[in-house]
């Protein structure tokens, strides 16, 4: 346990997947002297207070602001302007208020104009996650040697981006620095398409007529089960994604489009140089991935979970 917390009192508004995993790591690790959080239903709450994890569950998100240093909505994207709103008069004189939203410049654009000029915004994203939500799903190494994005609009305080980039650093990720719009980009090639390019082929395999459901299900590991992983995601989170980040995945889903009829082509003019040559190159790219560390080559039967480590001093 790390002797001198980073932070006096965390508020995670929001205790799902991310909020749940940034409170396990948090406490396990010390990081804070008191964590408190609340979150949206009496259910979720008396569920977080059962699980005994944070310090105080709290009944409102401005009693959870209230005098904490470091706030962090970890709930859903389309709902961040209204509760900035909500916490906005309660916030403490140098507050790092964050959030942990998978698209940044809506949130951002959402979340800004709220804030009083006495706080430090440091959106952040961290790219980690499973199809799993709710208080129960979350655990502390969730964010290990993942990539966790901030944000800071233009004239952010430095040292108040550096301290929340070393609170993500000692829950294990790696940290890296965007404007919002880039990450935005990045994030509709590398995480949103692919979420919208499952949730299609699960419904498409649904509506087949001429090959069963039960087929479907017992041939699965054809490929069609890591699909069903991804299309298992929160219905309410993506669908605040393709909300918030339209222009960037229209573009994505353009480029996509193109890229899907030239291999059409190639499958109808029986062209398997064509082929040949692109799952060639596509082959190279996950083989970087698995270099990188950002995948185990192994097949990925149920992710094993590495322990946290100690946090540095
Ligand atoms: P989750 O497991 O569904 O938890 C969401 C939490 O937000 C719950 O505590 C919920 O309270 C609360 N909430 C929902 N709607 C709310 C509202 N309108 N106002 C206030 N609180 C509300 O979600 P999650 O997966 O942790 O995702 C949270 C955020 O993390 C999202 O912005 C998402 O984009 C981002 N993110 C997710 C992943 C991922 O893979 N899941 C990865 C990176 C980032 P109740 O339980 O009481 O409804």
């Amino acid at each position: 346990m790390n002797s001198a917390p980073m932070f006096r009192k965390v508020a995670l508004i929001g205790f799902g997947l991310i909020g749940g995993s940034i409170a396990r790591g948090a406490k396990s690790l010390g990081l804070a002297a008191e964590i408190v959080t609340t979150a949206r239903s009496a259910e979720t709450r008396a569920r977080v207070r059962e699980l005994g994890i944070v310090d105080r569950v709290v009944e409102s998100n401005a009693e959870a602001a209230e005098g904490a240093d470091l706030v962090i909505l970890c709930i859903p994207v389309g709902a961040c302007g209204d509760v900035a709103q909500e916490i906005a008069p309660h916030l403490q004189h140098g507050a790092i208020v964050s959030d942990v939203g998978s698209v940044k410049a809506a949130v951002v654009k959402a979340m800004a104009p709220f804030l009083p000029e006495d706080v430090h915004f440091v959106p952040a994203h961290p790219v980690a996650g499973t199809e799993n939500s709710g208080p129960d799903s979350g655990f502390a190494e969730l964010f290990i040697n993942r990539w966790c994005i901030l944000t800071p609009p233009e004239g952010t305080n430095a040292e108040a981006t550096e301290k929340l980039a070393a609170f993500w650093r000692a829950l294990g990720a790696n940290v890296e620095i965007m404007t919002p719009e880039h990450h935005d980009l990045v994030l509709a090639v590398t995480s949103h398409l692919p979420h919208l390019i499952a949730y299609t082929i699960v419904s498409t395999a649904e509506e087949l007529e001429g090959v069963t459901q039960s087929e479907v299900l017992k041939f699965s590991a054809g490929g069609f089960r890591d699909f069903t992983r991804i299309a298992a995601s929160d219905p309410t989170m993506w669908r605040d994604v393709f909300l918030t980040n339209k222009d960037a995945v229209l573009e994505m889903l353009g480029e996509f489009q193109e890229d899907l009829s030239k291999l059409t082509r190639a499958i109808r003019r029986g062209d398997g140089d064509a082929l040949f040559d692109h799952f060639t190159r596509t082959r190279a790219i996950r083989r970087g991935i698995v270099q990188i560390g950002q995948d185990e080559a192994a097949p990925d039967f149920g992710r094993r979970h590495k322990q946290l480590g100690k946090a540095p001093e």
